[in-house]
């Protein structure tokens, strides 16, 4: 059992027990497993009652799925408990979630400061901030003499990745939450590379994480999804409104999907961070590699950081290849086990070549700030034997 605090009846379950149980919500047959409710609305038994729950409804009263649903309920009760927040809101994707988290809380002549490291998708929702009138500014999520500089009096929120796509650049919470909460600004960290299962995010002062569950949540690639965690007030007074009236609502299916990922995320992203430092070390030394990158590793700039942070290297590792882009190319091709694409946190091993792909729309000096290269590759590792990997790896690069 981690430190992380828990609430209400979660109070006194493991994570792993949590992450079996928490949340679940019987229907009156007492079925075992949890039931997918596919339904859009509720019957009333009264015009009365309709009334009533439209003016408030209680935490086992639905109206529309676009508001909630109860197999939802369950996902969002169920990782609420395990990342030791009040309450979430489950929603269709990742990036429903980073913009209901942010535009929710967001109004004209806010101001916002950003690590510049981020995932494309969440740059494109700060541009749209400031097209409404939202100042942002961008600093080194690593240096915390930038963060504050930029932090100033009645700054509304700063947001960035705890562990930074696809550079894995760890950002100090607790000094960053410190110097925020110090401004009266609300801490929003995207959580996603450093999973539900090593995140102390809430205890290094997060008020708000926001996670792709596409990735370690699903844990096999099947269906897009994502949540924000935060106080039952911000969910229920800030983001519910937002959400449900603009639809970034999640299928309850997905959300059935996201329960039973939870259920063994644990096991499966700790096997897969086991077999990333096994891999990384290896990697260390190849004579085809100019940087191996994984937070695990002593090497890694911000390694005491990360250990504090998340206990573990993670699973995911960005290596740079000597040659460049068609060294990087020509090694993609000759893989044979891990595959090309760009999802993480799958039970598949996927590389993926940021510079071409997931960032290629970066200006070439953006590029080479977060340290994307022609030769950079990002390994999200998988459920697979980690001597096959390493094997794969190999003989890709050597060929
Ligand atoms: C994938 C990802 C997202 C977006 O999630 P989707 O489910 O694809 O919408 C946001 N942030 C990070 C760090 C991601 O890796």
């Amino acid at each position: 059992m981690t430190g992380k605090p828990k609430i209400s009846d979660a109070k006194n379950l493991c994570p792993r027990t949590a992450a079996v149980h928490h949340g679940t919500r019987r229907s009156q047959y007492g079925e075992m497993s949890e039931a997918i409710f596919m339904t859009q609305g509720f019957v009333y038994d009264s015009a009365e009652q309709a009334e009533a729950r439209f003016i408030e409804s209680g935490s086992d009263e639905f109206i529309y799925a676009r508001y909630g649903n109860p197999t939802s309920r369950m996902f969002e009760e169920r990782l609420a408990a395990l990342e030791g927040t009040e309450d979430a809101f489950a929603t269709a994707s990742g990036m429903a979630a980073v913009n209901g988290a942010l535009f929710s809380m967001c109004a004209p002549g806010d101001h916002v400061v950003a690590a510049r490291a981020l995932f494309g998708s969440c740059i494109y929702v700060l541009d749209l901030l400031a097209k409404f009138g939202v100042e942002i500014t961008y600093v080194d999520g690593t240096d915390l003499s930038q963060w504050a500089s930029a932090i100033r009096d009645g700054t509304k929120a700063v947001f960035f990745e705890s562990v930074s796509n696809p550079g894995l650049e760890v950002t100090d919470m607790q000094a960053v939450a410190r110097l925020a909460h110090d401004a009266g600004a609300m801490v929003v960290v995207d959580n996603v590379f450093a999973t539900p299962v090593f995140s102390r995010a809430v205890e290094l002062g997060a008020d708000v994480v926001v996670y792709s569950a596409t990735k370690h949540i699903d844990g096999g690639g099947r269906a897009l999804a994502g949540a924000i965690c935060g106080s039952r007030d911000y969910i229920r007074n800030t983001v519910e409104p937002y959400l449900k009236h603009t639809g970034g609502a999640i299928s309850p299916f997905h959300s059935w999907i996201m329960l039973n990922g939870l259920t063994t995320m644990d096991l499966r992203v700790r096997a897969q961070a086991e077999s990333a430092d096994r891999i990384a070390r290896a990697m260390q030394g190849n004579p085809y590699l100019s940087r191996v990158v994984y937070p695990g590793l002593d090497d890694h700039p911000q390694h005491a950081l990360a250990m504090q942070q998340m206990g573990a290297g993670g699973t995911m590792i960005a290596l740079e290849i000597a040659g460049g882009k068609d060294a990087a190319f020509a090694a993609l091709n000759r893989l044979r086990v891990i595959k090309i694409s760009n999802n993480l946190g799958d039970a598949k091993s996927i590389v993926t070549h940021p510079a071409t792909t997931t960032h290629q729309r970066l200006p070439d000096e953006v590029k080479a700030q977060l340290g994307i290269s022609p030769g950079l590759l990002r390994l999200s590792i998988g459920l697979e034997d980690p001597s096959d990997l390493i094997a794969d790896l190999e003989q890709a690069l050597a060929g």
